[in-house]
């Protein structure tokens, strides 16, 4: 069975929209994963199909309903993990999205306007997922974002199966930075080690040059790098 998505939103037209495009499109149109964009309109019982109302307590902005979401969330196959889109979810790691791609599919529901009424997530098993500590101003982008993340680690999608193992977070650290030829532009050439041929001394410099990058660009994964390798014994070995 193909990696099933399934988008529920209020502008089906994005999808799949860049997921069209190079390897993603192509996985799509081979059938390595089949993609469904709800419209959550549909769920409306209304005469105007209304699918928002204006914030209890006031403020600003409208409020996606309870009852038109859970129509729509109840229509969709229940095997697969149903993920909503909010900044006040918790922060989608490549853990996660690894976890995802292994299943059978996902199920992903997109916000507008101020978001969701609280209650959904009491009354049905939805996780909250956010893609960073920024605004969108709908879920669809980071619907799209998460999908991305999922499609190119299905099996036969990207070209080599191991082009993954090294990159970022995937060992807990970012990539060492990558060159390619000319040999040297503007003045600056690639590190002689790279050109050596000696693959353990360019294991070791790349090493090197991913706990470096970490540690200055992201302490806070470095710190939790560092916490693992001192808690447990096999990272400890490994890193002897
Ligand atoms: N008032 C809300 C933000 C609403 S933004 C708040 O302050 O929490 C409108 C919609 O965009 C959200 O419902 C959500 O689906 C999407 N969105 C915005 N930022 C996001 C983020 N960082 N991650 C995931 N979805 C996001």
């Amino acid at each position: 069975m193909p990696f099933a998505a399934t988008i529920l939103t209020l502008y089906p037209e994005m999808f799949p929209g860049p997921l069209g495009v190079s390897l993603a499109g192509r996985a799509l149109r081979e059938g390595s994963w089949s993609l469904d964009a709800v419209q959550i309109r549909d769920f409306a019982t209304d005469k105007h199909r209304s699918v928002d109302d204006t914030p209890a307590g006031g403020g600003a902005g409208m409020v996606l309903r309870a009852d038109v979401l859970a129509a729509a969330v109840d229509s969709v196959a229940g095997d697969c993990p149903i993920l909503a889109m909010t900044p006040r979810g918790t922060p989608l790691t490549q853990q996660r999205v690894r976890e995802i791609a292994q299943g059978p599919g996902v199920s992903i529901l997109c916000g507008r306007f101020e978001g969701f009424d609280e209650r959904l997530f009491e009354a049905r098993a939805i996780e909250p997922v956010s893609i960073g500590d920024y605004v969108l101003s709908g879920g669809e982008m980071g619907a799209l974002v998460l999908l991305d993340a999922c499609i190119r680690l299905l099996p036969g999608v990207m070209g080599a199966p191991s082009s993954g193992d090294d990159e970022s977070f995937e060992t807990g650290l970012l990539e060492y930075p990558q060159y390619t030829r000319p040999v040297e532009w503007e003045g600056r050439t690639i590190p002689e080690v790279l050109r050596s041929g000696d693959h353990a001394k360019i294991a070791a410099w790349r090493k090197s040059m991913a706990e470096r990058d970490t540690r200055l660009r992201r302490p806070d994964l470095w710190e939790r790098h560092e916490g693992a390798r001192v808690q447990s014994p096999s990272g400890a070995r490994r890193e002897d």
